[in-house]
C-alpha cells in the first residue's frame, strides 16, 4: 500500500535533521509494518494513505534531547499537534491541552519522542515550519524549568506501532473493582 509521511512532520523532520545532521536515527520510525497495521495507531497510513506520526531518536550526545524537544513542543502549543509522548509522560491538545500526565503504555517511550498530528488535512500536510529550529539548534539552553510532575489521569493513550497499550487504567486504579478471590476460578488442566 502507497503511504507517505504527513507533510508537517516531513517539515519537522527534515528541520530537525539539519539542525542535528549526526543525530542518531536508530528510533525513528514513520509507518508501522503491515502485521501491526490492524491495531489503532497514528503510525498506520489514514484514509488517504497519509502517516501521521513520526518517532525521533532521544540521543543527546548527537544534540538531539528529545525529551527537552517535547517540553518545547508543549510550550510552543503549535495547532497541528495532537499528541506527544516522551519519557513516560503524554500530553495533548485537546483534553487536558498541553498538561503533562503520566504515560503508562508498555514503551515508556524513553529511547524516542512520538508526535501525532491532528486528523485534518488543513493540519497534517500544513508545511510550514515549526518554531523549534533556532532553540533547538542552540541546543534549546533555553529551556530553563523541568517539565512539572504528570498528574494522574489516564484518560488517553497514544500508541506505538511495535507496542501493545491497554486502553485501561493502571492496576492500582482499577483496585477497587479488582474481583474478590472468591470469584476467581483455578483454570482447570485439559
Ligand atoms: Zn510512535
Amino acid at each position: 500500500m502507497a503511504w507517505r509521511l504527513a507533510h508537517a512532520l516531513s517539515t519537522l523532520r527534515k528541520q530537525i535533521d539539519s539542525a542535528h545532521p549526526k543525530r542518531s536515527k536508530r528510533s525513528d520510525g514513520t509507518v508501522g509494518d503491515l502485521a501491526h497495521s490492524k491495531r489503532k495507531s497514528d503510525h498506520n497510513p489514514n484514509r488517504a494513505g497519509v502517516v501521521q506520526a513520526i518517532d525521533l531518536t532521544h540521543d543527546p550526545q548527537g544534540g538531539f534531547d528529545s525529551y527537552r524537544f517535547a517540553e518545547l513542543l508543549r510550550t510552543q502549543r503549535d495547532s497541528r499537534i495532537k499528541y506527544v509522548i516522551s519519557n513516560g509522560k503524554i500530553f495533548n491538545s485537546t483534553q487536558h491541552p498541553w498538561q503533562w500526565r503520566k504515560y503508562n503504555g508498555s514503551n515508556p517511550h524513553s529511547a524516542h519522542v512520538h508526535v501525532s498530528v491532528r486528523d485534518n488535512p488543513g493540519a497534517y500536510d500544513d508545511t510550514r515550519n515549526w518554531t523549534i529550529s533556532k532553540p533547538m539548534a542552540m541546543g534549546i539552553a533555553d529551556i530553563e524549568a523541568p517539565p512539572p510532575e504528570p498528574t494522574e489521569a489516564q484518560d488517553y493513550y497514544g500508541r506505538c506501532w511495535w507496542e501493545e497499550v491497554s486502553d485501561k487504567g493502571t492496576e492500582e486504579e482499577s483496585s477497587e473493582s479488582q474481583p474478590s478471590p472468591a470469584s476467581r476460578r483455578p483454570s482447570k488442566p485439559e
